[in-house]
C-alpha cells in the first residue's frame, strides 16, 4: 500500500529526516514511534505532499507519488489528521466531518471554501450519510448536530478521525491521535484504529505512546534524530538494546 524509500529531508542545516525506509501492506497497522522532535510529522508531511523530501521515494499502491501535490495525494485515497486537532469552530460536528470530503485541507482553504460546493450538490445526502457512518464509527453519532466550538479535547480528536474516513479512504495517516487523553480515552483511540483497519483501511500512527503503540501495531518503526533506529514487530523493537537504550529505557 505504501512504500518509503530512504526518504531524507532538511530544514537548512537540520537533518530531520535521515534515509527512512519501511513499507506498509495493505489493511495493517503500522506504529512510527519516536521522541518529541525525530522527524515523525514530517514523514507524513512528506508522504501526504505538504514537504517535498531532497532524496528518495515514496510509492502509494506502486506508484510514485514522491513530490506530488498534497490534493492530488488527498485525492488518489490518502486522508491524515494533523497534530492537535483543528476543527472549524463555527461548523457543526456533522459538517466537520462532512468537509473531510473535500480535497482540501481546513488548513489551506479555510470553511467558507468548502462549504459552498457540497452544500449546493446533489451529492450531499450522500456525504452525510458517510459522514454519520464515520461519526458512529468513532462513537459520537448522537454528536451530529454539536457545534464544534463546544467539544472537549478529546472529542475533537475523534471527530478528526471522522473526518478522514467520510471519502472512504485506502490509507489514513494519524498523527498523534492520543495525545492529551488518559487512559480510557486512548483505549477507545485503540478500538477506532481496529475497527479502521478491519473495514480494509490500512493505517500508519505516530505516538510517543509506547504502550499503545505497541499494543496496537502489526509492525513499528523507531525514529531518532531522523534516523531509523529500529523495526520490526513490537515484539522486536521492544527488546532492541538500541530501542532501549536510545528511548525506551528513557521512559
Ligand atoms: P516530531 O513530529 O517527531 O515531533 P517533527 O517532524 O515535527 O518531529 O520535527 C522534526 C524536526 O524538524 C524538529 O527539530 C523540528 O523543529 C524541525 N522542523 C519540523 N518542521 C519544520 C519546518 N517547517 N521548518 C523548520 N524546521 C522544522
Ligand atoms: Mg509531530
Amino acid at each position: 500500500m505504501l512504500s518509503i524509500r530512504s526518504v531524507s529531508k532538511s530544514f537548512g542545516a537540520l537533518r530531520a529526516l535521515k534515509g527512512v525506509s519501511f513499507d506498509v501492506p495493505k489493511s495493517r497497522i503500522h506504529g512510527i514511534i519516536g521522541p518529541n522532535g525525530s522527524g515523525k510529522t514530517t514523514l507524513f508531511n512528506c508522504i501526504t505532499g505538504h514537504l517535498k523530501p531532497e532524496e528518495g521515494a515514496i510509492l502509494y499502491q506502486g506508484q510514485e507519488i514522491t513530490g506530488s501535490s498534497s490534493h492530488l495525494i488527498a485525492g488518489m485515497g490518502v486522508r491524515r489528521t494533523f497534530q492537535g486537532g483543528k476543527l472549524v469552530s463555527s461548523l457543526t460536528v456533522l459538517e466537520n466531518v462532512m468537509s473531510g470530503m473535500s480535497q482540501f485541507s481546513i488548513r489551506d482553504y479555510g470553511d467558507v471554501f468548502f462549504r459552498l460546493p457540497f452544500r449546493s450538490s446533489r451529492k450531499e445526502a450522500e456525504i452525510e450519510e458517510a459522514a454519520r457512518e464515520a461519526l458512529a464509527l468513532v462513537g459520537m453519532e448522537k454528536d451530529a448536530e454539536r457545534w464544534a466550538v463546544d467539544l472537549v479535547w478529546a472529542e475533537r480528536q475523534f471527530v478528526q478521525i471522522a473526518r478522514t474516513l467520510v471519502s472512504r479512504p485506502d490509507l489514513v495517516l494519524l498523527d498523534e491521535p492520543n495525545s492529551g487523553m488518559g487512559t480510557q480515552e486512548t483505549e477507545l483511540v485503540e478500538d477506532v484504529i481496529r475497527r479502521i483497519r478491519d473495514r480494509g483501511v490500512t493505517v500508519v500512527v505516530i505516538s510517543h505512546d509506547v504502550k499503545m503503540l505497541m499494543g496496537l501495531s502489526d509492525w513499528v518503526t523507531v525514529l531518532n534524530f531522523g534516523e531509523t533506529i529500529a523495526a520490526g514487530t513490537p515484539e522486536e523493537v521492544q527488546n532492541d538494546p538500541k530501542v532501549l537504550e536510545a528511548y525506551l529505557g528513557a521512559e
